[in-house]
């Protein structure tokens, strides 16, 4: 067994590669009595977890044995929807002591932590409140894998899905600082005119105008899309249009919050409510105050809402909103019991999901290529990661081989700032420090 250490994960850079980028280090210096691996991957069209379970499956599971050895966990467990009977076929003869295969229904938003915890481990997260909170630690799948070669591959490379409006949809491996436009000319290229980049993935991305833009330790896939479809509509409308429509044609059917899953795990999250805030131009304080609990799914926007209106909008600014202004539940109140009696029912099947979002035209594949695809510049941004940003540890000029460290988080009174080394993707040289990024070619 190895004997890979939290220094080592952090020396590594690890970071979440799934979300926000949460160190990793951070997470395995906590005690639990179970690590779960989200492989729910739920976001239509993205095929990079599965792909990298079936390719370095031995990885993931050792990467998972390492976190539950370093947590003081008893039992591991990989979540992944059922539908990929061949890869858990693959896996379940590989697992070791203390491991196990949940297997999930195909729903969105399954890879939410929330859920998955609670579809897994039967145990309701409180809002507001971190898996640890309930005695677990629960990491993407390439995270796992970065874990397991923490000490000898720092992080440098990052898988991801390309698919959508491109001629050759893929799951590619890439240096960490390649650009978008490079990832979707690897898979074969835009195969419409006005091509729009989904970054992240349709349901909880983003619309990004910048095609040049870098990817990073958490970028998970880039979706593309024609000008005019629905999703790039969707990510288009401004704050003025969300609010006056929201304010006419909203008629509180609460559709909305019927099929919230924060909501269904009895959370006080009511995006109905929130929507009559707007009335109030978003003062309505009452009724807001829940919005701190969204997860920003986009689920009530994406698919609940039969008058196209956008209550996850509105929940997100009322939570920004409510974190500018430093209010907060202290005991947010929330049934536990209550996701028994719905939550069977109310999942929401991720094929109705790409039905609604017309989706269903692109070729729902992504294969994986895994040799690491070659670029002659990388941006590699310092800060990559929940918490601060890294401070260059190079200089414009220097000489640098790839795995190096370029950054790392500032220290003070001793202590590092949270955050995670960052790390040259190529070798090369430093041609310029500019705006928190190193450029390397
Ligand atoms: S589902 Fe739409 S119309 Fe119904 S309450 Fe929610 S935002 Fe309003
Ligand atoms: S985005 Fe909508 S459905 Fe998702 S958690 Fe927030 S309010 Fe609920």
């Amino acid at each position: 067994m190895s004997r890979i250490t939290v220094h080592d994960v952090a020396e590594a850079g690890v970071v979440g590669a799934g979300g926000a980028g949460f160190p990793t280090h951070v997470k395995l210096a906590a005690q639990a009595d179970t690590v779960l691996v989200n492989a729910a991957e739920c976001e239509p069209l993205l095929h990079k977890d599965k792909e990298v379970l079936r390719a370095h499956g031995d990885g993931v599971i050792e990467g998972l044995a390492i976190a539950m050895r370093l947590v003081g966990a008893k039992r591991g467990v990989i979540g992944i929807k059922e539908k990929y009977g061949d890869v858990i076929k693959l896996l379940r003869p590989r697992l070791s002591a203390g491991i196990e295969i949940a297997p999930l229904r195909d729903a969105y938003p399954a890879g939410d932590e929330f859920i998955l915890v609670y579809d897994v481990l039967g145990r309701v997260i409180p809002p507001g409140k971190i898996p640890l909170a309930v005695g677990a630690v629960v990491m993407n799948v390439e995270t796992a894998l970065n874990v397991a070669q923490a000490d000898r591959r720092p992080v440098t490379d990052k898988y991801l899905s390309v698919a959508g409006a491109v001629a050759e949809p893929a799951t590619l491996r890439v240096p960490v600082g390649i650009t978008l436009a490079e990832c979707v000319a690897a898979a074969g290229g835009a195969t419409v005119p006005d091509a729009n980049y989904i970054v992240g993935g349709v349901m909880m991305g983003r619309l990004e105008t910048n095609h040049d833009a870098l990817v990073d330790k958490t970028t998970g896939g880039v979706i593309v899309l024609p000008d005019e479809h629905v999703v790039v509509r969707r990510y288009r409308q401004d704050w003025p249009r969300i609010v006056r429509v929201g304010r006419s044609a909203c008629d509180q059917c609460s559709f909305c919050t019927e099929l919230c899953p924060r909501w269904l795990l009895g959370h006080p999250i009511e995006p109905h409510r929130a929507m009559r805030s707007l009335e109030f131009n978003l003062v309505g304080e009452a009724n807001v105050i829940g919005t701190a609990f969204c997860c920003e799914c986009n689920l009530c926007t994406m698919m609940s809402c039969p008058e196209d209106l956008d209550p996850k909008n509105v929940c997100a600014q009322n939570k920004r909103r409510l974190l500018a202004e430093k209010k907060r539940y202290e005991n947010p109140p929330f049934d536990p019991r209550r996701p028994e009696l719905h939550m069977a029912n109310r999942k929401t099947p991720t094929a109705r999901l790409m039905q609604k979002l017309g989706l269903r035209q692109f070729r729902n594949v992504g294969p994986l290529r895994d040799e690491v695809l070659r670029t002659a510049k990388v941006g590699i941004r310092l800060k990559q990661h929940i918490g601060a940003p890294c401070e260059a540890s190079v200089r414009v000029g220097d000489r640098v081989a790839k795995g190096q460290v370029v950054g790392r988080p500032a220290v003070a009174d001793g202590k590092p700032a949270l955050g995670a080394a960052v790390h040259a993707s190529i070798d090369g040289t430093v041609t310029a420090i500019d705006n928190g990024v190193v450029w390397i070619g």
